[in-house]
C-alpha cells in the first residue's frame, strides 16, 4: 500500500523491519515468560539508532518526526510489543515534554540518558486519581531553591528500572498556597526519596514493568521544573498536550501487534488444511480476513494522519481530536483482529506454544492506559460540541485555578 511515504521513510521503516525480525522477535516470547525487562534489546535498540530519534541533532537525536517514530514503532510491535513501547517511550512522552517545555540543561539530561539507554516515566496517575488526573494529592511544596514532594503514585510504566521520572505534582508556594499542577524532574539514585515500592503483576506486557513510586521528601531543585510559557495555572494542560504523541505512539503498538497477528493468520490460512482444502478457501474465514485488513487499514491511516498532524496554536505535538481519535479506534480494533487471528489458528492459537495468545494479552492495554476509550470519548464530544464537559456532580475541580487547567 503507497502511504506516500519519503525514500528516506521508507528506508527507515525496512531497517526498522529487519531489526524487528533478527533481534525482537527471537527475543518476544522469552522477555513475556522471564517478566523481565529487556536491558539487551535496549542496548540494540540504541546502537541501531532507534533511541531519541525525535530529539534535535544538536543534542545527539536525529531530528525525526513523530510519523517516522510511528514507522518504527509499528514495526517493532509486530514481533515484540516491549519493543514497540520503549522505542514510543525513548521518543515521545516525557521526552516530547522536555524537549517543547524544557530547559537548555533539562534537554541535554534527558538526552543524555536517554541516549545511553534510559526509558523516561511518566508519573501521573495515583490510586485514587486515574481517569480524574487532577484529584492527584501528591505535593510539591517550594523551599527556597528546592520543591519537595511527597506522595504516592502507581501503575507507572519502568517503575524500578527507569531513571529519569517526569513526576506531577500540586504545587505549593512558601506561604502554602496552591499554585496548579507542574511537572518536576527526578532522576533515580541520584535525588533521595524516590523509591519504587510494589510491581503490578499485569496481564500483558510483561516485560515490561507497572509499578508503584513514593516520594519521601524528594527534593528537585527549581531549575528542574518543567515548566510551559502558561506558568503552573495552565501548564498542566499544556503538559497534557504531550501526551498527545503519546497517544499516537500507544495507538501504533496496539496497531503494530495487530498488524502482526495478522501476518501470521494469513500465512496459516495458506498452510492448514482441513475438509481437503486450505482453510483460506472456506469464506467464513476470508471475511474474517478481509474485516481484519479493513480495519487494520483504517487505523493506519489514522494514525498517520494523527502523527502528521499538529494541534491549535503551533503546538509541536499531534492534534487532540485527531490522536484521541486514532487512539480510540487502533486501541479498540486491535484486540480484536488479535482476537480473530487466534481464533484462525483454532486450538494452536490458544497454545502457549505461538505467540497469539502472548499478542491477545499485550494488546488488551491499549484501552486503558495513557486515557481510557471512554475518556477520550468524552474529549472528542467536547470538542465537536465545542461544550465544556465537566465529569463531576458539582460541576468540577475544587479550585478554580486548577478548573482552568484543566480545560
Ligand atoms: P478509573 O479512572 O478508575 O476508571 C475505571 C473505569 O471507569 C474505566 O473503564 C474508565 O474508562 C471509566 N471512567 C472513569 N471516568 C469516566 C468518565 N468520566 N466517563 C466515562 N467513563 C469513565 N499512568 C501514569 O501516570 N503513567 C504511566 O506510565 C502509566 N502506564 C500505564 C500502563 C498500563 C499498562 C496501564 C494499564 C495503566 C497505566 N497508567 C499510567 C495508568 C492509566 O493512565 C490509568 O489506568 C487510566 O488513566 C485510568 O485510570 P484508572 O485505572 O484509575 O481507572
Amino acid at each position: 500500500m503507497d502511504l506516500g511515504l519519503s525514500k528516506d521513510e521508507i528506508a527507515l521503516q525496512a531497517r526498522a523491519r529487519a531489526f524487528s525480525r533478527d533481534v525482537a522477535r527471537p527475543r518476544a516470547g522469552q522477555i513475556d515468560r522471564d517478566e523481565q525487562y529487556p536491558w539487551d534489546i535496549v542496548q540494540a535498540l540504541a546502537k541501531a539508532g532507534f533511541l531519541g530519534m525525535t530529539m534535535p541533532k544538536a543534542l545527539g537525536g536525529q531530528g525525526r518526526s513523530f510519523l517516522e517514530a510511528v514507522l518504527v514503532i509499528e514495526e517493532m510491535a509486530k514481533s515484540c510489543t516491549v519493543t514497540g513501547r520503549i522505542v514510543v517511550e525513548t521518543n515521545m512522552g516525557a521526552l516530547s515534554t522536555v524537549m517543547a517545555y524544557g530547559s537548555e540543561a533539562q534537554k541535554k539530561l534527558v538526552a543524555r540518558l536517554v541516549l545511553a539507554g534510559d526509558k523516561p516515566a511518566i508519573c501521573i496517575t495515583e490510586p485514587e486519581a486515574g481517569s480524574d488526573a487532577m484529584a492527584m494529592t501528591t505535593r510539591a511544596d517550594k523551599r527556597g531553591d528546592t520543591y519537595v514532594i511527597n506522595g504516592k503514585k502507581h501503575w507507572i510504566t519502568g517503575a524500578g528500572v527507569s531513571r529519569l521520572h517526569l513526576i506531577f505534582a500540586r504545587v505549593f508556594d512558601e506561604k502554602g498556597e496552591e499554585l496548579g499542577i507542574g511537572g518536576f524532574l527526578a532522576v533515580r539514585d541520584e535525588n533521595q526519596g524516590l523509591r519504587a515500592t510494589r510491581r503490578e503483576q499485569t496481564m500483558g506486557l510483561r516485560g515490561m514493568p507497572e509499578g508503584e513510586l513514593t516520594f519521601e521528601n524528594l527534593e528537585v531543585p527549581a531549575s528542574m521544573t518543567v515548566m510551559p510559557p502558561s506558568g503552573f495555572r495552565r501548564g498542566f494542560a499544556d503538559l497534557m498536550n504531550a501526551y498527545n504523541s503519546q497517544r499516537v505512539g500507544a495507538g501504533t503498538v496496539a496497531m503494530g501487534v495487530a498488524a502482526g497477528a495478522l501476518e501470521l493468520a494469513l500465512e496459516f490460512a495458506k498452510t492448514r488444511e482441513q475438509f481437503g482444502r486450505p482453510i483460506g478457501e472456506f469464506q467464513g474465514l476470508q471475511w474474517m480476513l478481509a474485516d481484519m485488513q479493513t480495519q487494520l487499514t483504517a487505523s493506519r491511516l489514522m494514525l498517520h494522519q494523527a502523527a502528521r498532524s499538529r494541534g491549535p496554536q503551533g503546538s509541536a505535538f499531534p492534534d487532540p481530536m485527531l490522536a484521541a481519535q486514532a487512539k480510540i479506534f487502533a486501541s479498540e480494533t486491535a484486540i480484536r483482529i488479535v482476537n480473530d487471528a487466534l481464533q484462525v489458528f483454532g486450538a494452536r492459537g490458544y497454545s502457549r506454544e505461538l505467540p497469539l495468545e502472548r499478542m491477545a494479552r499485550d494488546v488488551r492495554m491499549f484501552t486503558i492506559g495513557g486515557g481510557t476509550a471512554q475518556v477520550l470519548r468524552t474529549l472528542v464530544a467536547a470538542k465537536m460540541l465545542g461544550w465544556k464537559l465537566p465529569q463531576r456532580r458539582d460541576g468540577y475541580a475544587p479550585k478554580r485555578s486548577l478548573r482552568d487547567a484543566a480545560e
